[in-house]
């Protein structure tokens, strides 16, 4: 089929403002971040904050609004999420973008979802000969495998798809998962700003508010309450072990690596020093342990953020192992980090 060309419209940009036209919008648009809480711009602002509140509390980007309001409030909402140094509400924002672009993406005609996916450099076509819906879009294979590293199910597995002449097919559905992974992708990017710039102060508080409202969604026991930096000293016999194993490549059962993984994660390892920790492993994949260490911290998937099993439940699986005198006082391997520290919570604050 002859692929026409898709113009993108305003309507287009304001449903995936992370498409790259959108930088021309906003060249158009000259918008001066000094400016921003000026009553004509406050209203960009407003719906940039929002669209971190909506992703923070409910992995959502909530209600749009007028094209000229929601297309330079994305941008701004880049910004914000930024200033933050946040790397939860990053994750969290990226994921709630990926995933209403998702829902919009199984709506399009297949001219536009084509365009879209060759925004991201795909190699797409449609198969109008097929007839099956299931495998009306091919791929190359080097775009599908780039966007199914992470997904779990059966059915990404090549042995379960139509391959042939290093192509291969997709239905719309399934076309629309692989661009949330790429859109997912593209935003995470954005947001991993080595330097971060002077922003202005009505920025900066908005940023500090979205700290605050991120602390209350993940639970303050898991943002506060813990030592600012990571003490290895404080760690519990049975997290030291762990800890040493996996540093040392040595393999770890699932409950020990969710264990492990999830103690660092609560008190307040950033995610990517916590992959750092299995680098040593035989088996180690860069990106599939980052994955599932931020599935962990809950920033990607659901959102839940995982703390560790209960002392009780880690003796059920044989990773108690060298307990000591506080851990007779204790029944949370969190528990016992923060007495180490000299500092106390009740018990009922911890996952059971
Ligand atoms: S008693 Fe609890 S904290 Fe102590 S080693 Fe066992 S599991 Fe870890």
């Amino acid at each position: 089929m002859q692929q026409e060309t898709v113009k993108f419209t305003e309507n287009d940009l304001a449903k995936y403002p992370f498409l790259k036209e959108t930088a021309v919008y906003m060249k158009k648009l000259g918008l001066d971040i000094e400016e921003l809480t000026s009553p004509e711009l406050g209203q960009i602002l407003f719906r940039a904050q929002d669209r971190l509140e909506q992703a923070i509390l409910f992995v959502s980007t909530g209600q749009k609004g007028r094209n000229d309001i929601e297309i330079p409030s994305f941008p701004v909402a880049i910004m914000l999420a930024i200033a933050t140094k946040n790397s939860f509400i990053k994750k969290r924002y990226a994921l709630a973008e990926a995933k209403g672009a998702y829902l919009d993406f199984q709506a399009e005609p297949a001219e536009r979802l084509m365009a879209i996916a060759q925004d991201f450099d795909w190699n797409i076509a449609v198969n109008s000969e097929s007839g099956i819906p299931l495998d009306y879009f091919s791929v190359s294979f080097s775009d599908y495998l780039r966007n199914v590293t992470h997904l779990r199910e059966a059915k990404w597995k090549l042995v379960n798809r139509l391959f042939t002449n290093g192509r291969v097919f997709l239905s719309q559905h399934d076309v629309a998962r692989l661009l949330q992974e790429e859109v997912q992708r593209r935003i995470e990017t954005r947001l991993d700003a080595k330097e971060v710039p002077q922003f202005p102060q009505p920025i900066m508080d908005i940023a500090e508010k979205m700290t605050e409202l991120a602390k209350e969604k993940i639970g303050e026991s898991e943002m506060e309450g813990f030592p600012k930096e990571v003490s290895q000293s404080a760690f519990p016999p049975c997290i030291e072990v762990l800890y040493d194993a996996a540093s040392h490549g040595r393999h770890l059962g699932h409950v020990g690596r969710f264990t492990l993984t999830s103690f660092l994660v609560t008190i307040g390892m950033p995610p990517e020093k916590v992959a750092e920790v299995f680098k040593t492993s035989s088996d180690y994949n860069a990106r599939l342990t980052r994955y599932q260490v931020e599935h962990i911290a809950g920033s990607r998937g659901s959102g839940t953020r995982y703390t560790p099993p209960s002392c009780s439940t880690l003796q059920t699986h044989g990773v108690c192992t060298g307990s000591d005198v506080l851990c007779r006082r204790i029944r949370h391997p969190l528990r016992y980090y923060l007495i180490k520290h000299g500092q106390t919570k009740p018990e009922s604050q911890l996952q059971k």
